[in-house]
């Protein structure tokens, strides 16, 4: 088992390509070709998670938040972020992270905060956009049926529930072969027409370019035509944030006291009450004042999320009832994502839950 192979287990549900353009998630330290000898998992690397792994024999540590996020200039441990990063190139220690690729997906942090308070009928809150492309082919009617099936089988037709989504129209299309060419029908220096099936399929640009080997492979033509467009349609599968509903609506109190006991949060700040009951309810763990209106316009009656500034809960207080439960509190059960994700896939394997477990935010009663 070598760290790619780690990273490939964990990017199989929370590929990289979905993380948000400000993020920095992956592999920060280490050589992905490494032998992982066992792994750490944490919500945020410290120097104590680093020693931590040493001390248990394991090279590699899976975070949450990734350790080197706005860049670093120098390595001299002049503050906790480059001492963590020293200590663990000195000793071997591969730092990993899925962040907001993690936030964004089914089974990752959002998923989990949903299921941690009861919702159901769930979908994401803040759709993805820029995911999604058609490609359109022209195919000699006789190998309509295998190209488009090749394309399937590729991954792309793929709508909510369906699955061969595509569109075909037939038409002509022209081409002359050219000295070199070795056309699949025409013939050199004459212009030849072909009753064509032109197929329109949508895709992920995850699996774009398998999508166009398939097509190119199982395409009889020398020089297969094809469009890529990109869509600026979402992509409803894969973004940030989650909404459902609570299966027995609840009055704001219930609902709070409800919140703090599933989160297991010590105190919880919240704007002022609508007088609702509260039904539908969104969720973003981490920092997530910023889709309250999202939330609001999909009819969530409360929002769960952290990090929520002074601003927004007036924003909030007359659209739904924000519920700052935080950062840390939203968050803390990604560690059990990790844990269960490795230990599904990879049978008697040294995987540890870090026993440092700290909310860097503290709280003074009286
Ligand atoms: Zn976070």
């Amino acid at each position: 088992m070598k760290v790619k192979d780690i990273a490939a287990l964990i990017e199989g549900v929370a590929p990289r390509e979905f993380q948000e353009s400000y993020d920095n998630a992956g592999l920060a330290v280490g050589s992905p070709t490494m032998e992982v000898t066992g792994v750490v998992v944490c919500l945020d690397v410290s120097e104590q998670v680093v020693e931590e792994a040493i001390s248990l024999g394991a090279n590699m540590v899976v975070s949450h938040h990734p350790v080197i996020f706005s860049g670093l200039k120098t390595i001299t441990g002049k503050n906790a972020v480059e001492r963590i990063v020293l200590k663990a190139i000195q000793n071997n220690i591969a730092l990993y992270a899925a962040h907001t690729n993690l936030d964004s997906v089914w089974g990752g942090v959002n998923d989990k905060l949903s299921r941690v308070l009861g919702l159901t009928n769930r979908k994401i809150l803040s759709p993805l956009k820029g995911q999604l492309v058609k490609v359109a082919t022209f195919i000699p009617i006789s190998h309509a049926n295998a190209v488009r099936s090749a394309m399937f089988a590729a991954g792309a037709g793929a709508i909510g529930n369906y699955d061969c989504c595509s569109f075909n129209f037939s038409g002509e299309g022209s081409f002359r072969p050219q000295e070199g060419a070795k056309p699949f029908v025409g013939e050199l220096g004459k212009v030849h027409f072909e009753s064509e099936v032109q197929v329109e399929v949508i895709c992920t640009r995850l699996v774009l370019s398998g999508v166009i080997k398939a097509l190119v492979k199982a395409h009889p033509y020398e020089e297969p035509a094809y469009d890529i467009i990109p869509l600026e349609n979402e992509y409803a599968q894969v973004g940030l944030g989650m909404i459902g509903d609570l299966d027995f609506p609840m009055d704001e109190a219930d609902f709070l006291a409800y919140v703090k006991r599933k989160l297991g949060a010590k105190l919880l700040r919240y704007s002022n009450p609508t007088g609702k009951q509260v039904r539908r309810v969104a969720v973003c763990g981490g920092s997530g004042a910023s889709f309250t209106r999202l939330a609001a316009a999909q009819q969530a009656d409360a929002y769960v999320t952290g990090d929520v500034k002074y601003h927004d809960f007036i924003d909030a207080q007359d659209k739904l009832l924000l519920v700052d439960a935080g950062h840390f509190e939203t968050e803390r059960f990604t560690i059990d994502i990790f844990y269960d994700l490795i230990m599904e896939k990879i049978v008697n394997f040294a995987l540890y839950k870090t026993k440092y477990i700290d909310n860097p935010v503290n709280y003074l009663f009286h």
